[in-house]
Parts: structure tokens; sequence; C-alpha cells
């Protein structure tokens, strides 16, 4: 049985992170960081996870090392949850199957209906998470937006102090912190001391040294060289198994809950909690249709007292046991980062049949059990113990993950007992060393390799390992889009070769021979049969300069004639024109993200900034991997600079693939505008606070964060794991507007109500006022759409008259076309193609039609269409819409028995698998079909968004020019992909017994939408971005 280990990334701007996978034949492991870009690497290099039953996360619990975690455990949820319900089915229909062979051998009564028995049986796959303390409250925070059924996750939160208290006690067994039929595993928790600093603590990562808010035990720790993990005054042992016992239950039920979408549980009347989705049953017919008689009162409201509801007996749905905790057990952020060692279990010697004779066991089973490394009796009633009949046994090989993210782990990590452990270290061929900058150049480390040179040292870090481009078919897209036209488009940032990343935290490799080998992406170390680093598996980076030469002559040539056009003085002139009437022509709008639901190949998930010179930058949604992008779009000090001038960011709703990455780009935010001085800050100044609010507006470094109440209570629970910059934010709950009622936006800045309009009362409008001002702009108004639970759209409007609406992701919407109207710029969703209205319609997403007929509706200038499906298309094509009649078949009759669930808590779930409309919220732009003409005399111009693009608002005009270049583009590579696409299904095929419905429909539209391409080149250009199947799965489940 093989076994080996594999680089699956080494940080880069894609993959920050380290991640190893740990490959058995039957069963994967993952080690190191899952941080954001993980899924996306995997799914670039075709590495399936689906075996994958445990993963050992290093290094401290922060979003550096667990962004990519939830992303993650929703796919495998969704791969491995549809599997075990395929699993189910087919038990459940032999079940069927065999129950009427027997009724028709037996006569019917004799046969017992049982066909759930063996279903019962079917094993529900488990993933289970192994880490450091938080580990579990990091989920937990998911509780809102996360919840899976089909696949249980565990979390096993290292403890520490119960591992050394068992080692001091004289225990030295060293059992393994955790075993199964593959592997032995040690953990170890490694805490900071100050002892490993020298006396310049300027590389120090600055966060370590500014204390939190009301936890000045952590900075006390730090005044002290001993290394604890807990202060005096931190909970008891048994404070603490109850606040993770309470932990873990909120995580088991994210994903494997009894709780059924379609529960009603009777209430009276009066005791539905409001707003909530009411139903009454007929109690003739039994039908259960939605109730429409008097409401009783909103929570905290006074509500009509001359008018009680009458107390009858109604239907409503149960919110999902997670979603009602509304608090979680207070906590810290966790300093100690977790190494591991791992070990292969050992080999037992060869039988030898002779000595068995000789011992007088009888040949037969009892062989088999010695074999198997069970004691058997001999005939004369003797025990014969295997080690009496088997060969000298080999060690089983292993390996050392460690990860020190400072220098101040260093010597904590090199005094523990396990290194002189004969039990532990022997058979241990390779240390891994994930490094933070700067750690490698610790002299003490340095000894410590020096005396471990029997051992390979595989090093990944910044300081080793270069920024190659991760993602490599984004990438490759992305130049040849450069190609095509360099004034949207650049080649990403790279740099296969230069190390350090980052210049000045040289691991003086220059001039004394290195301890360590750089770890590449692909490196493997075989375990067994014999321990071998394999440096043929490694994936070289891509070769740039083969994509740049694989350009088509034909587009290249079409690019130029789209480019000689634009050159041309007469047409200059005449797009001059078109344009006297649009503001802010020189704001840019840059795509970070425009794929939906998970990461694939070509497209990131949602992403969009906005550059309004002269006032700041505006980050609409913020998926996985944003900050990333950002980092492959521009150069060092450019990010620095955009990340200045970021002013706000607005998370339209809380769907995995619109908000994973805002952790990030807000940490990154915090040391770049708080804490990127040089100086050092003393205790006095580290934290600066002010509880006046307009105050802080004036201090004008803040950044804004605007969203559904569910989201910005996020950010206020994941501050207590990681101090990622939350007290320096304006978080910002946004209230819809109801343009028909004529009622505008407000927004709670925690208890404070700031109005923005003279009309509306009960709320601040000095505050208001102040608050647009120091955003820069000069109305925002933001309303409910018909998407899942919170989703809102976006209008902002700047002082030089710039509006720009934003979508995310929703059907198409009367009240946001209302909001929108004279919309300089419209970025609206389309994720289906015209073909799958139905689609569109019953995930609650927007057609590319539907899409335009909002913008036509707004009067919007110009539009950019993005969050595109990831199954099948890579560019809608605009021409074939253009002079068709384009329909809206708004969201029509509402289906009552099929609502889906609106909780009682309301304001506190969002469930990515749950599309919520509530009729009374959201206003759809008509019942009926309407029908809108885009006529030849609109102005409105329709552009494309792509991963990389950056274009000028006076230059989405340019945009239709390259179509004709970009069709052809994608042609040729459609036919290539589609063979290497077709053999790989077949493979599929064969390993999978039975597909999952969904999919074959979806392989039947996709073959409905080759049908069209080849017969009319019309509708949508290329397919099959889709990746793996998992995608389409996921894809069907949470866009
Ligand atoms: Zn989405
Ligand atoms: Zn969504």
């Amino acid at each position: 049985m093989r076994s080996y280990i594999e680089f699956l990334t080494t940080p880069t701007a894609d993959t920050q992170g380290t991640t190893l996978l740990l490959h058995f034949d039957r069963k994967r492991y993952l080690i190191g960081s899952i941080a954001e870009g993980t899924q996306r690497a995997c799914v670039q290099r075709g590495i399936k996870l689906t075996k994958v039953s445990d993963i050992f996360l290093t290094g401290r619990t922060e979003w550096a090392n667990t962004g990519g975690l939830i992303g993650m455990i929703l796919t495998l949820a969704d791969v491995v949850g549809t599997q075990t319900e395929g699993t189910i089915q087919n038990v459940r229909e032999k079940a069927e199957r065999l129950l009427k062979r027997q009724r028709k051998a037996n006569g019917d009564e004799q046969v017992e209906r049982k066909p759930e028995e063996p279903v019962a049986a079917v094993e529900r796959p488990t993933l289970t998470l192994h880490g450091g303390g938080n580990l579990t409250h990091t989920l937990a925070t998911g509780r809102r937006f996360v919840f899976r059924k089909g696949m249980a996750v565990e979390v096993d939160e290292h403890e520490e102090r119960d591992s050394q208290a068992k080692a001091n006690s004289g225990d030295r067994k060293w059992e393994p912190t955790f075993t199964d039929e593959n592997i032995k595993v040690w953990a170890m928790e490694i805490s900071p001391s100050r002892t490993d600093l020298g006396s310049d603590a300027s590389h120090i990562p600055a966060t370590s040294r500014i204390r939190r808010k009301n936890s000045s035990d952590i900075f006390d720790e730090m005044q002290t060289d001993e290394p604890t993990l807990h202060g005096p005054g931190e909970p008891t042992k048994i404070e603490r198994h109850q606040k993770d016992s309470k932990l873990k239950t909120v995580v088991s039920e994210m994903f494997n809950s009894e709780w059924r979408l379609d529960h009603l549980a009777e209430k009276s009347l009066s005791e539905v909690l409001m707003p909530a989705a009411i139903f009454i049953r007929d109690p003739k017919t039994g039908k259960i249709s939605e109730y429409s008689g008097p409401m009783p009162q909103e929570a905290g409201s006074s509500g009509d007292q001359n008018n009680p509801v009458n107390d009858i007996k109604v239907l409503v749905r149960q919110p999902w046991p997670g979603a009602l905790i509304n608090e979680l057990p207070p906590t810290s952020p966790s300093r100690g980062a977790l190494s591991y060692i791992i070990k292969n279990h050992p080999q037992r010697g060869k039988f030898m049949p002779e000595k068995a004779k000789a011992l007088g066991v009888r040949m037969g089973t009892k062989w088999a059990d010695l074999t198997m490394g069970k004691s058997v009796e001999a005939i004369d009633g003797s025990m014969v113990t295997p080690e009496m009949v088997l060969g000298e046994g080999k060690e089983g090989a292993g390996f050392a993950v460690v990860d020190l993210p400072s220098e101040e782990y260093v010597s904590g990590l090199i005094d523990r007992e396990e290194w002189k452990s004969e039990v532990i270290m022997s058979g241990v061929g390779v240390i891994v060393w994930i490094l933070g900058t700067g750690v490698g150049k610790n002299e003490k480390l340095k000894g410590f390799l020096a005396k471990m040179s029997h051992v390979n040292h595989i090093v990944s870090s910044p300081d080793y390992c270069p920024n190659y481009l991760a993602f490599d078919t984004s990438a490759a897209a992305t130049i040849q889009l450069f190609q095509l036209d360099p004034a949207r488009f650049r080649i990403p940032i790279h740099d296969n070769v230069k190390v350090p990343q980052v210049e000045g935290s040289t691991p003086e490799v220059k001039n004394e021979p290195s301890l360590f080998q750089a770890a590449e992406r692909g490196k493997r170390v075989q375990l067994h049969p014999i321990l071998e680093v394999q440096d043929q598996f490694v994936e070289p980076p891509l070769n740039t300069a083969n994509v740049w030469r694989s350009a088509s002559e034909e587009v290249l040539h079409l690019a130029r004639n789209a480019h000689n056009e634009l050159q041309d003085g007469e047409t200059k002139r005449e797009i001059a024109q078109q344009q006297e009437d649009i503001p802010g022509q020189d704001v840019e709008i840059i795509a970070l993200g425009t794929g939906s639901s998970l990461p694939s190949k070509y497209r990131n998930v949602s992403a969009t900034l906005v550059r309004v010179p002269g006032v700041g930058s505006y980050l609409f949604d913020c998926g996985e991997g944003t900050l990333g992008q950002l980092r492959r779009m521009f150069r060092a000090e450019e990010v620095s600079e955009v990340l200045h001038d970021l002013k706000a960011i607005w998370i339209s709703h809380l769907h995995a693939d619109h908000h994973l990455g805002i952790a990030s780009v807000i940490k990154a935010w915090h040391k770049e505008v708080w804490n990127g001085r040089k100086h050092l800050r003393s205790r006095d100044d580290s934290v600066v606070e002010s509880h006046d609010h307009l105050e802080v507006l004036q201090e004008k470094k803040r950044l804004f964060v605007l969203s559904d109440h569910a989201m910005i209570q996020w950010l206020n629970e994941y501050a207590s794991v990681e101090d990622y910059g939350f007290d320096k934010l304006v978080p910002l709950s946004i209230h819809s507007a109801k343009p028909a009622k004529g009622i505008s936006s407000k927004m709670n800045w925690g208890d404070v109500l700031l109005t923005f309009s003279d009309a509306d009362g009960g709320g601040s409008r000095e505050l208001g006022k102040a608050l647009l001002s120091a955003m820069g702009v000069s109305d925002v108004q933001a309303v409910d759409v018909e998407h899942c639970k919170g989703s809102k759209a976006v209008s902002i409007t700047f002082p030089n008259g710039f509006k720009f609406s934003y979508s995310g992701d929703c059907r198409p919407s009367k009240a946001f076309a209302a909001i929108g109207k004279g919309s300089t710029v419209l970025l609206h969703e389309a994720t289906f193609d015209d073909e799958l209205r139905g689609d569109a319609r019953a995930k609650k997403h927007s057609t590319t039609s539907e899409a335009l007929a909002v913008g036509v509706a707004m009067g919007a200038k110009r539009v950019l269409l993005t969050h595109f499906s990831q199954r099948y298309q890579k560019i809608p094509e605009m021409e074939a819409v253009e002079g068709q009649v384009l329909e809206i078949d708004a969201a029509g009759e509402v289906d009552v028995a099929r609502l889906p669930p609106i909780y009682a808590e309301d304001n506190d779930s969002a469930m990515p698998d749950v599309m919520v409309s509530d009729p009374a919220l959201i206003a759809p732009m008509e019942t009926n079909v309407t029908k809108i003409k885009k006529s030849a005399s609109t102005d409105m111009k329709v552009g494309v968004a792509f991963d990389f693009m950056r274009v000028k608002v006076g230059e989405i005009i340019h945009l239709e020019r390259f179509t004709p270049a970009l069709i052809r583009l994608y042609e040729p590579q459609e036919v290539e992909e589609e063979s290497q696409e077709a053999k790989s299904e077949v493979q599929d095929n064969k390993q999978k017994t039975k597909k999952p419905k969904r999919e074959a429909k979806a392989r039947q539209i996709e073959g409905k939408l080759d049908k069209k391409q080849n017969d009319a080149r019309g509708g949508y250009i290329a397919k099959s971005g889709r990746d793996e199947p998992q995608e389409k799965e996921k894809g069907a489940v949470i866009a």
C-alpha cells in the first residue's frame, strides 16, 4: 500500500498558506493550513478531496490558516452528501425490489415492510478537523450562513495542558494524540515566548504587539518570559468543557442536524414571533395555504391595540436549531501554534511457518491470526504471541509538520520532549517547516537543524518559495486577454524565481549552504514502501511565454482591428459625443471575481472594486480569495494605495461566495492604515478609542462595512477569535428602502439609527450627513431582493453625479430599478443564459436578458454583467441579444406551499441552500410577463466582466468592439476541452455507479447549449468552465 505526502500549495498571492495531502489508497488527510484559495488550487490541479477524512490544521487558529475551511467544507458536504443520498436511494430501491420479490413468492401478508432498515445502516461520512483553541468557535461563527446535511463535521481541539500534565506525571508512554488504521499523530501546541526575540523586535508581526480591547491578559502574557497559553482568571476546566460542548453542538447541527426544511410546527397565532411566514391548514380539505389574516405584532412595536388578532392555530416554519443561538460563549485569540509528528504504523515482519509448527500451532485460522498480530493458543495450551513467529518488523515511516508563525515560537518548539523520544522519532525522516517571514534565519533554529541533519528538511515559506501563479488557467486566460486588449488587462503580478518574496526578510542562503530545501507544489515525500523525497512530481509554474506564443493570429488580427477602430479620430469624436452626459468617466471598475457559487479554474467568486479618483475605493462583495486577486492585479505599492483609499465594503448577502474574503481584506487594510508605521506603539497609544460617533467620522481613517445585520454580527463575533481590525470599522446594518411606499434607507451603527433624508424621522440626520461625507458619497440606498434571507441590492451616488448600482444575487427587481434610476453604471448578476430562465427562477438568479431589462428600466447608461455560472459558460454573447425582445418574466405567482422558510429569529438567519422569498418584502418587476425592447435608440452600452478586468467608465463603450476577437478566442479552446472533458467524464462514470439526477440534468442542458452553439453560433460562446463534478453540485445548491 503506497503512501506519500504531497505539497498542494506553498505560499503565493493565490494561496496564502501551505497545505499537504497525505495520501493512502483508501483515505486522504490534509495537513497544514486551509487558507483562502486552497480549494481553488485543488480544482486547478484536479485533486479530488472526497476521500479526505481528517484535516490537521497547523499554526495558530486565525483566518490566514482557516480562511478556506468553511468554503471547502461546504463543497465537501455537498459532494459527499450527494453521494450518500445516492447510496441511500440505491439501498432503498434494492430493498423495495427485494420486498416485491418476497411478496410475490410468499403472498403479500407474510412479508413485513421494512425498507428503512437498510437505509439506516448506510454510513454517513464524518470529516474531523484537528486544530488548536478556537477552531470550534471559528466554525460556530458561521452558523447563520452554513447549513448542510449528509456529512458530519467533528472538531478535535488539542488541549495541550492535558497532554503536558500526562507527560509530566511520568507517564512517558507517548500515547499518540490521534490514531486510526493508517497513522499515529502526536500534536504539539507551541506557545510563544519572548526569549526568542533578539534586541531587534521590529520583525515581530505588528498584530502581536497590539492588544485587543478588553483582553489585557494577552498583553500581560507577552510581558513575561513564561510561555503561558491561558492567563489568570481564565475559565476552569469544567467551565471550558461546558463551553466546548455548547460550541460542538452548534457545529454538529450546522452539518448533521435532524432538522428538516419542510417541517411546520403548529402554534397559536399570538405566539408567533414576527416576521415569519405563516400558513394555515384548511380543516376540511387538509390543504395548506398562506395565512393572510391580521398579523401578530412585530417584536418591539406597539402594534394595533384596537385590532387584536384572532388567536387561531397556524403553522410556522421552525428555524434550524443553530440559528437560534444568538451568542456564543466568550473567547479570546488563541496564541498557541500547532505542529504535528505523524507516522505510519509499523509493519509486521514476515510470518515464519516453521517456527509456528515448532511451537505447536495448528495450520489454518490460527496462523492467519498470528500474521494479523493476534496471540493464539498452541496444541499444548500454551500462548503463542506474534513476536514468536514473525520476522523482524519495520518501523513506520514518519514526518513532522512544524508551523512557526514567528521567531517567538522557536524555543517552544525545539525544547519539546518529543524530539528526544525514540518511540516517536524512530522512522521520522522528514521535517516540513512552515515558517513565517524571517523565522528561517533564527540562530537557535539553525542550531536545531544542524543537530537534526540526518533528516530531510523541507521549508515552505515566502522567504524560500516564490510567488508563482498557482491558478494557471485563470492566469493564462488573463494573459490572452491582455494580448487582446492591453488597456483593460495586465499580466498577473508574479515571479517564479525571486526569493524572499518580500524584500528584507532574506533567509541568508547566499553565503552558507542551506539546511533547507524549498517546497514546491507537487513535490512528494514517499513514506511507503521506502521513504524518499520525489521531485519528479513537481509541477513547474505556468510558462507564460508559451501562453503568449500560442495566441492565434486571427484573434490578434481581430483585436488589432478593434484597437484601430478606437484610435480612429472619427470614432473618438463619436464616442465623446455619445458620452457627453456621463459623469465619473475616469472612475475605474475592477473585476476581481466574476463567477458564481465557488471558485473555478476560470473565475473567482464575487468581488468588484470601484476606484473613484480623488474620493476613494469601494469594494462590492468580497468572496474568498479577494485579497489574493488584488495582489495579482496590483504591485505591492499599488495594493497599499488601494487599501489606503479603501472607504467602504458592501456585502450583498451571506452566501459563501460573497463574503468569505472579508476578514483578510479588513486585516490587510488594518495593517496598512493603522499599524503600518515604523514606530513601535507603546501600551498607551495602542488602543485609540473614541465613543463619540462624530469624532470617529472626522478621523477619516475608518473603514465602513455596509450589509445586512447578520453580516455585521459575524464581523463582531469573529473579532473575539482574531484581532483583524474590527475595532476600527464602522459597521453599518442597513435598513432597506421601500421605494413604492416612499421609504428610504436607514442604517444602524450599533444602537444609533442614522437617516439620510429630511423626510425620515426617528434617527440622527446630522450623523447621517456626516457619515455619507466621511464615506465620500452623497447617497446610499438599498432594497431587499428576491434571493435569500437578507439579500440586498444597492445604489450609491457620488457628489459628482456618478451613480453606481449593484444587484448582488437576485431575481430582477422593480424596487432595485427604482432606487437605481439614472445609474451611470449598473453591475448586475447574469448567472444564467436566457435558455435557462427556469433555473434562474428556481434558484433566484437572473438571466442575461433579465439583467439587461433591469438596466433599461433604470435608464442605466452602462451595464456590466457578472456572477456567471461556473458550470458551462465563459461569456454570454451580447450581439445575439441586441435587437431581440427582452422579456422580464418576474417572480410570478408565489407557490405558497413551496415558500422556503423565514425564521422567527429573522434577522439572525441566512441560509445558503434555502432561497427565501417573502412577498411582503420584495417587489418583483411585474407579476405578468412584461416585454421590454432594447431599441436601437437606447444609449445603454453593455459589457461582460472577466476576472482581472479593469475598465474606466468612459471606456465601457470600447468593450463591445472586442467581441469578435473574444468569440474567436474561445472557439478553439472549446473543442479541445470538450474532448478532455469527455474523457474524464468516462472515467468518472466508471468509478461512480450512479450519478445524481441533478448532474444528469445539467449535462442535458449543456448538450442543448452545445447544439445551440453549433447550430447558430448564437447565445453563449464558450462552454466548459466546468472543472469538477463537485462544482456542479455545489452550484446547484449555494449560488
Ligand atoms: Zn452568488
Ligand atoms: Zn447568492
